[in-house]
């Protein structure tokens, strides 16, 4: 078995919808529950603006 293993993994990391700055969810400066997803922020003037509107930063699929 052969595994290629990197320190770079880009599944890891969570992307603030406000800004859209990606980043790994240790480094999260904020987060916040929506919906029953923990929301990661880079800092927290980031959660601050997802709380005025999350409908804003989060993007639904259309049902369709
Ligand atoms: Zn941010």
């Amino acid at each position: 078995m052969k595994f290629m293993k990197s320190d770079t993994t880009p599944a890891e990391k969570v992307m603030d919808p406000v800004c859209g700055m990606r980043f790994k969810p240790e480094k999260a400066a904020a987060t916040v529950e929506y919906r029953g997803k923990t929301i990661h922020f880079c800092t927290k003037a980031c959660r601050k603006q997802f709380e005025r509107d999350p409908t804003l930063y989060v993007t639904r699929h259309p049902s369709r």
